[in-house]
């Protein structure tokens, strides 16, 4: 998987690629393939590297089970939750998270064309909750609509919110690398929060103020200062979900344990606009850069925290 190529990019991660979408919330009504599904899945995927993929009506998520038949598997992400199914597990509450993210320099920021990519160097550390042993922090990046309504990936009761942000981590205590980690079962872990349009979000605004230098699909700009990406990560790390899921764009790997916050990441109106005045291949604005919630095929979501959450 190292420099595994999407859409005709060699990156060494998750997200990419995307043009302005399509997206009712709920149109995607597929099945669950099973066993037989994943084992062509994989085949095709060797086979296929150069698959053009994205978010328009074209070549978006209604597509993507043609060149990546695992779309339609049995654990594929992202979900709609449902908090009154989710089963409270005093287990994760007794393991709480252990963050230890390192301040970076010059930190890397791409347009990848799908999203906008942060490149992590240092050895930043994740482990407990749901996770056995440690996990690293590879990149982070955001999904998100083209208006304040829509735009998260993971919906709670159907709602949406206005845009998605995925830390991703590796598990460095049984992988050597991401490339390798990225299609094992245990091999990543994506940590979600909703975002929302509030307050400005001081931290992330070292990202916001950056993208301008990053508007062409491919570019990217080493950010001058420090950075520290614990300043995305609230608080209180107490109250989440968590289940077995995929990656949610191309190849769709089905190696991803899934924890998404009940606490929503605020960010200002004006850092969400920057966010959608970057642009794809199409020289079009990225927007609605979002899988919309696939069949959860009978898995167990689990709570944190007892009790029906209220999220505002
Ligand atoms: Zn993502």
């Amino acid at each position: 998987m190292n420099g595994t190529v999407m859409n005709g990019t060699v990156t060494n991660g998750i997200k990419l690629n995307g043009i302005n979408g399509v997206n009712g919330v709920h149109h995607h009504g597929t099945e669950c393939n099973g066993v037989q599904g994943i084992i062509k899945a994989v085949k095709k995927i060797n086979v296929n590297k150069k698959n053009k993929w994205g978010y328009s009506e074209e070549d978006g998520p209604d597509t993507w089970c043609q060149n990546y038949p695992i779309a339609n598997g049995v654990r594929q992400s992202p979900i709609d939750i449902v908090p009154r199914n989710g089963a409270f597990d005093s287990s994760l509450k007794a393991k709480p998270f252990r963050i230890s993210y390192k301040t970076e320099t010059d930190v890397d920021i791409a347009n990848t064309g799908a999203s906008v990519k942060v490149q992590i160097k240092r050895n930043s550390g994740l482990s407990g909750g749901p996770l056995v042993g440690q996990y690293r922090l590879e990149q982070f990046h955001l999904h998100w609509g083209s208006t304040n309504d829509r735009g998260s990936e993971h919906t709670i009761n159907g709602k949406m919110y206005a845009a998605e942000l995925h830390l991703v981590h590796w598990n460095s205590s049984r992988y050597d690398s991401f490339a390798e980690a990225a299609d094992k079962p245990d091999g990543l872990a994506v940590l979600g929060y909703f975002v929302k349009i509030g307050q400005e979000h001081k931290g992330f605004k070292h990202i916001t103020d950056q993208l301008r230098h990053v508007t062409k699909s491919g570019d990217n700009i080493k950010a001058p200062g420090e950075f520290n990406p614990s300043c995305l990560v609230k608080d209180d790390t107490s109250r989440y979900w968590t289940y077995l899921g995929s990656l949610t764009t191309p190849p769709l790997y089905e190696s991803v344990t899934w924890t998404v916050f009940d606490d929503v990441m605020e960010i200002s109106q004006e850092q969400m606009d920057a966010l959608r005045s970057i642009k794809n291949s199409s020289d079009c604005c990225i927007v609605n850069n979002y899988r919309p919630p696939v069949p959860c095929c009978g898995r167990r979501v689990r709570a944190s925290f007892p009790g029906a959450a209220v999220l505002s």
